[in-house]
């Protein structure tokens, strides 16, 4: 008599919407529970997959169950609550369960292999020559731009970072690696164990202000919520909402005993902040950084899982941390955009965060200058609490923000000077020279495009598609404007509607250029740039704001990436040199990304005791993201863009996904992308789901990285239908195997470029 063997049910990383059915063997290595990592044999390889539950062998069909090889450990990796989250995260946003359980897991934990055991040697690369000033640095790597990042990465991990760590986060060559040796800016060593260098940076214990009564009675209003509550921090920038964030974890972990997450956007660009928790906490605070090896994150992990630290602090993927007995998740921030993860599974950080509370019966709190509209038209119906901070800690004065208006400035400059003009107009170029002059700082923003263009008026009205209210994109071949959402064209030679001028096309203007016209204006000013597409990110980027801090550099001119680093008590003038390229990008979300982006900038220069100054170059001076920005009115922003959020309709108005279609060759990605849009209409007429259906049209950003791009959106009252309408293209229509073709599914995607 033979007794049925023990199914399972596990999750596979592979890119199917199912899991698998096992068979247990009758002896394992350890327990068999829900959340176990299990080894299982997958086309004669072992693959680490997540058991997820017991089977009834249902999706068999008759076929007898292979069995799992390993059950390698003694508790299951994926507590329940966790689990419960990566099921959420994988019905919600379409996404194999499997790539889920992998994306939470630390990577160490997802191959089957056995992790570096520590104390095994490796090989080190430390930094040997110094290359203090940003002249010699351009000069020493003019033709060895990836020397230039690995160096320069080296240098933000603290001088010292493993080989392969280096190799693998820049994606180059060992041969980058040989040729820094060769030059005498590097060595290697054999070593056997790495240093975090978050562990390193030294925090000094620093008691906390007492909290002012507005920061008491949001910290008693947070700690007194209901389990699984969230609540909306709306303060502006320096009410001191990080003292009402440790507050609430100084209660929730060291008096109530319980453990916390904190988010941040992006750590690399936000130490300080950093820092001020491991001031409060210490070692309590496991730090969880892009900068960790893969065996130190799984050391944090492990920390984490073992109660050794009870407070994970990081960028997104923090929100997993695997904390037992969580008391507050709080996300800062949280309007920002990198919050959500652009590949699968594209998750927002934020709404994981919230589900994750309510599973847990954390608070939740999300803090923000300029809340996302969703978040607010949220609170505002009573979904979350709302707690508001509308005044600076002691009293202090936000910094004037002049707007230059930029066709003035047209109108009055002589022709020669046109060009100049509309890059840096009279009353900035002098704010420059003042500030030069007296050795203080400045910081000029550049928000890029450089891949779309617009056309624009010269009284600074732009075509717009009729139906989506978006900008049209200029094509050259044939000359043509172009709706990105909906196909919609129309006459490149059109006038405007608003005021009879003819439009002229707006040409995105590259950070290099705005540096040589610079350079010509002021020659001796030491201009650093900062082009996020240049360099390879983040890390590169900390370098340069650590060379502003040391005052190496006059000016930094940079895309809207460096606003985050604007906390220099030098800087005393920020110049934003055209507001209109963010407010015209071709997606429904450009003004508030203008707004917020105004609104920080506005916020934090000038924080030191020399005070400082904002000026915003545009053409639509009367525009509400720019004029609500300038008197800091965030209300005032609300109730202009909410109405334009409603017809045609847009988030927090209705629910919105994406699917986009890429590949390298482009009729191959069109002709794939109308199927597509197709089957959707298709199926919505069958179904009557209430989901309408915009495009097939090229994505605003046609082309990245060799591939071509299509998106069809989807618009729903209602989040069901969205989900069964994606899960069902999914698992319903065939890729073709040609062109490298790809389909991608994005639920509530922050972007539409
Ligand atoms: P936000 O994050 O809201 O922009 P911060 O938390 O950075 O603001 O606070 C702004 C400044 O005010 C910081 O320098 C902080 O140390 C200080 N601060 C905050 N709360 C208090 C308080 N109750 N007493 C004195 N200083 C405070
Ligand atoms: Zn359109």
């Amino acid at each position: 008599m033979t007794v049925a063997a023990r199914l399972v049910e596990v999750a596979l990383p592979l890119p199917l919407l199912r899991t698998f059915t096992y068979a247990v063997p009758e002896r394992t290595r350890h327990p068999l529970l829900p959340g176990s990592r299990v080894v299982a044999p997958v086309r004669g390889k072992r693959v680490i997959g997540i058991c997820v539950g017991e089977s009834d062998g249902a999706q068999l069909g008759g076929k007898e169950a292979k069995a799992l090889l390993d059950v390698p450990d003694a508790t299951p990796a994926l507590p329940p609550d966790l689990l419960a989250v990566c099921r959420w995260i994988s019905e919600y946003y379409v996404a194999p369960l499997g790539l889920v359980c992998r994306a939470v897991l630390p990577a160490a934990l997802g191959s089957a292999t056995k992790p570096d055991a520590p104390g095994k040697q490796e090989r080190i690369l430390v930094l040997s020559g110094e290359l203090p000033t940003l002249l010699g640095r351009d000069e020493a790597f003019k033709r060895a731009p990836q020397q230039r990042q690995l160096y320069e990465l080296l240098e933000q991990l603290g001088g010292r970072a493993a080989v392969t760590h280096l190799v693998e986060q820049l994606g180059c060559t060992p041969s980058v690696v040989t040729g820094l040796v060769k030059r005498g800016l590097v060595r290697i060593e054999q070593a056997s164990r790495l240093r975090d260098p978050f562990a390193d940076r030294s925090v000094a214990r620093a008691a906390l202000p007492t909290p002012t009564p507005a920061q008491r009675e949001a910290i008693d209003r947070i700690v007194a919520s209901p389990p699984g509550a969230v609540t909306l921090l709306h303060g502006i920038t320096g009410s001191g909402k990080t003292l009402v964030y440790l507050e609430v974890l100084k209660e929730m972990v060291l008096q109530q005993g319980k453990s916390a997450i904190v988010l941040v956007p992006e750590i690399a660009l936000t130490p300080q902040a950093v820092d001020r928790f491991r001031a409060v906490f210490g070692d309590q605070v496991a730090v969880l950084h892009s900068g960790l090896s893969d065996g130190e994150r799984l050391d944090a992990w492990r920390a984490l899982q073992r109660g050794e630290r009870r407070i994970a602090v990081g960028a997104r993927s923090a929100v997993f941390a695997p904390l037992e007995n969580l008391g507050a998740i709080i996300v800062d921030e949280e309007h920002e955009a990198s919050y959500k993860q652009a590949e699968t599974p594209r998750y927002h950080a934020r709404e994981v965060a919230i589900m994750r509370a309510r599973e847990t019966g954390a608070r939740c709190v999300l803090g923000s200058a300029t809340p996302a509209l969703e978040t607010w038209v949220n609170a505002r119906d009573g979904r979350y609490g709302q707690i508001s901070l509308p005044e600076r800690v002691g009293g202090g004065a936000l910094p004037p923000v002049r707007v230059v208006d930029l066709r003035q400035e047209l109108r009055a400059a002589p022709a020669p000077q046109r060009a100049l003009r509309s890059v840096l107009s009279v009353p900035l170029e002098r704010a420059l020279h003042d500030r030069l002059a007296r050795g203080e700082q400045s910081i000029l923003l550049l928000n890029r495009r450089g891949y779309a263009s617009f056309v624009q008026c010269d009284e600074g009205h732009v075509a717009t598609c009729p139906n989506c209210s978006i900008s049209l994109t200029y094509h050259r071949t044939p000359e043509r404007l172009v709706c990105h959402y909906c196909m919609h064209q129309a006459s490149a030679e059109s006038n405007c509607a608003d005021c009879g001028l003819p439009f002229k096309r707006q040409r995105g203007l590259g950070t290099q250029q705005v540096e040589r016209l610079l350079g010509d204006v002021l020659p001796t000013a030491r201009i650093a740039r900062m082009d996020v597409d240049t360099t390879s990110g983040k890390w590169a980027h900390t370098a340069i704001l650590d060379r502003v801090a040391s005052h190496e550099v006059d000016i930094l001119l940079g895309t809207q990436m460096i606003a985050k680093g604007l906390d220099f008590p030098n800087v005393t003038l920020v110049g934003v040199i055209d507001a209109d390229i963010g407010i015209n990008l071709p997606d429904f979300r450009s003004s508030e990304r203008t707004f917020q982006l105004l609104s920080q900038v506005a916020g934090r220069a000038g924080r030191g005791p020399k005070g400082g100054e904002v000026f915003i170059q545009t053409r639509a001076p009367s525009h509400h993201a720019v004029r609500c920005a300038m008197t800091h009115d965030y209300l005032g922003f609300v109730n202009e863009e909410l109405p334009a959020r409603d017809s045609p309709p847009y988030p927090p108005t209705l629910r919105l996904a994406n699917v986009v279609v890429s590949g390298l060759d482009e009729a191959a990605v069109a002709a794939f992308a109308t199927e597509v849009a197709d089957w959707l209409t298709q199926a919505e007429l069958r179904f009557g789901l209430g989901v309408t259906l915009l495009g097939p049209a090229p994505c605003p950003l046609e082309r990245i990285k060799n591939r071509w791009r299509w998106h069809v959106l989807l618009k729903s009252e209602r989040q069901a239908p969205l989900t069964r309408l994606l899960r069902g293209l999914l698992t319903g229509i065939e890729v073709p195997a040609r062109h490298d073709l790809r389909l991608v599914a994005d639920r509530d995607p922050v972007s539409l470029l």
